[in-house]
């Protein structure tokens, strides 16, 4: 949540906002976006209904959105009448895409009632929630430490999927560098009984420019997975992500960003320099960095907002709550496992053996 500006917080009305949802033209039931055929499906029959026209999420011009970053100002509480049954549902802060939890009717905001920047791209689900269960189950099987019967009953529960905010960012960039390294080298000294190696070290001072293009770099704009668990789960192909469409997020959940794209934005450069000076420092040949300077501008710079496709599950196992989240096209799956002690000990016995035994063998040929 924002910082409150002076005043005290005033009651807020909740505010009313239209939604869009799509019916069967069949049946009249309720359509939902479906990951193996990219096209709406009805629960209820199984008819399918092509999207349309798709396009390619397009790449937007930086600087416009850093100034109406300002503007956005989510109401804390917001609402919409299900079309389908006439009940008000409250939507979570934030809260772009849910169902009605009366009829089911899959919902998601309409464009222009987000508040401030709208996401303009989304890589729309490839992966049904039984596919993402079964990835889950391939990952804890290769997990050594992690107990026999967590492997086997692993099934994870509310297995939904969801659509994480993240801007994504290209920038042209150009460096200037200055800095020390030093390289190790040894070289016998001394005679006789004094005859030894000794390791010194030679200094150089280098310099230089570094022209490098960075494309989609991706920034976690939410607070429902880390930048951390998103690695985990990269790559995400956010180049072949699709111009915003509300047909992808029907059947699942979505999320308006919490972070802002000044500070996303902000985030996105911090990456972008561990990663320049990794690049300055490969055309070297070093072992240690007295000091590197790196002055850095950027040019071009374009922004997605894009939402990017992840289901989230948990498994409870011994009274404790395990999480998973699963990239929802490729599978790739991040969370913790239990921990099976014995397992972990005998690894351990087993190294203090191997050791024992070498020693043993040094002393038998020393
Ligand atoms: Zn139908
Ligand atoms: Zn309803």
């Amino acid at each position: 949540m924002e910082q409150m500006t002076g005043k005290a917080a005033e009651y807020e009305e909740p505010r009313d906002v239209e939604t869009e949802y799509e019916k069967c033209e069949a049946c009249g039931s309720n359509m939902k976006y479906d990951p193996k055929s990219n096209m709406l499906y009805c629960e209820h029959c199984g008819t399918k209904r092509s999207l349309g026209e798709e396009e390619q999420a397009a790449e937007l011009a930086i600087e416009d959105a850093l100034r109406a970053a300002e503007e956005n100002g989510w109401a804390e509480t917001t609402v919409f009448r299900c079309e389908n049954c006439g009940a008000k549902v409250a939507l979570a802060k934030g809260e772009i895409a849910t169902s009605c939890p009366f009829c089911g009717t899959a919902q998601v905001v309409e464009l222009d009632e987000m508040a401030g920047l709208k996401p303009n791209a989304v890589l729309p689900f490839r992966l049904t929630a039984e596919d993402s269960n079964e990835a889950c189950k391939k990952w804890a099987k290769k997990k050594i430490y992690a107990p026999r019967a967590f492997k086997k009953n692993l099934k994870a529960e509310n297995m939904h999927g969801v659509y994480i905010p993240c801007f994504t960012f290209d920038s042209r960039t150009s460096s200037r560098y200055y800095g020390r390294i030093g390289k190790r080298h040894t070289r016998t000294v001394g005679s006789g009984k004094n005859r030894r190696t000794e390791t010194y070290i030679v200094w150089r001072n280098i310099s230089g420019f570094y022209d490098h293009a960075f494309d989609d770099v991706t920034v976690t704009a939410g607070s429902k997975v880390t930048q951390k668990d998103l690695g985990k789960m990269a790559p995400f192909d956010s180049n072949n992500s699709k111009a915003y469409d509300g047909k992808y997020l029907l059947g699942f959940s979505s999320y308006c960003y919490e972070k802002d794209i000044v500070q996303c934005w902000s985030e996105a450069k911090g990456t972008m320099d561990a990663a320049l000076r990794q690049m300055i420092l490969s055309q070297y040949s070093y072992d240690l960095v007295d000091y590197l300077n790196v002055s850095t501008t950027h040019a071009d710079v374009t922004y997605k907002y894009v939402l990017l496709p992840v289901y989230a599950g948990h498994f409870g196992f011994k009274k404790k709550n395990y999480n998973f989240f699963v990239n929802g096209t490729n599978g790739k799956v991040t969370g913790k496992t239990p921990v099976a002690i014995w397992k972990v000990a005998l690894t351990v016995l087993a190294a203090a053996a191997a050791l024992v035994g070498l020693a043993y063998l040094v002393m038998q040929f020393a």
